[in-house]
Order: C-alpha cells, then structure tokens, then sequence
C-alpha cells in the first residue's frame, strides 16, 4: 500500500476543529504522509506528534503550494477548513486552492462532517483510486 499524501489547512476560527478531528482520526492521519500550510501544519505535528510538510503559511503562498502539488498529481485528499464567517487577505488563494481540487478530482472535505465520512471510508487508506482527468482535448484545443 502506498501512503496516501494528504493536504490539510485550517483557517484561524477552524483551526482549533481541524486539531480535534485530526486527533479522532490520529491512527489513519500516522498512515498518511501530511502536507500543510504553515501553522496549521505546526499545530498538527504538536497534537498528534507526527512529522508534517510545512509550507508557507496560507496567506504568504500556501494555499498556491498546495494547488500546484495538486497539479502536479501528488496529493490525494485535501482537507480544507476554510471559514465561511471571516473575510481573509488571501480569498483569491483560497478559491485557485477549491478550484484545482476541483478541476483534478481530488476527493475534499471542507468541514469536519466530510472529513469524518472521508476518513471512516474503508476503501479510503487502501483500494480507493481517484480517476484522474484526462485534459488531453483541453490541452489540443484548437484556437
Ligand atoms: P496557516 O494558513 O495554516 O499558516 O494559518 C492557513 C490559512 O490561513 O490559509
């Protein structure tokens, strides 16, 4: 089995959600490999005493790392706890990060019910394969 690469990042209001959660999950999230944004990826690693990707934090570029490893086809889940109730510097980041979710069909739970049902899946961890877009028409696309 391969490790599943996930991509985590909580906003300021949700962090404190993301932490709980990732430590009712604690035994799946130690068979991941874990990327995130800068202090949510801080937190984590101190709860649940794993290593962790840090990368920028959101508003100085995480978020656009985290798309462009999506891009790239090397996360397999994000975990986005963005908060519906704040306005942040970083929205257009925000939403390039659901966009490429999106766009390259990565499974994402943006609250902590949907993170719950991702996780519990037992084909989640082992014998679940996302199907990747094909964009080989979007990318001959005569113009
Ligand atoms: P942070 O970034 O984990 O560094 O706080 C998340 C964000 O606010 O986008």
């Amino acid at each position: 089995m391969t490790k599943k690469h996930i991509a985590l990042v909580a906003h300021d209001n949700k962090k404190k959600e993301l932490i709980e959660w990732s430590k009712s999950h604690r035994d799946s999230m130690l068979a991941c490999e874990v990327f995130a944004t800068g202090t949510t990826g801080r937190l984590l690693a101190e709860a649940i005493g794993m290593p962790v990707h840090r990368l920028q934090s959101g508003p100085l570029g995480g978020d656009q790392q985290i798309g462009a490893l999506i891009a790239e086809g090397r996360i397999d889940a994000l975990i986005f706890f963005w908060d519906p109730l704040a306005p942040l510097p970083h929205d257009p980041d925000i939403k390039a990060l659901l966009r490429l979710a999106v766009v390259w069909n990565i499974p994402m739970a943006c609250n902590r019910a949907t993170a719950d049902l991702l996780f519990s899946s037992p084909i989640f961890l082992d014998g679940y394969t996302r199907g990747v877009p094909d964009f080989t028409d979007y990318n001959n696309r005569p113009l």
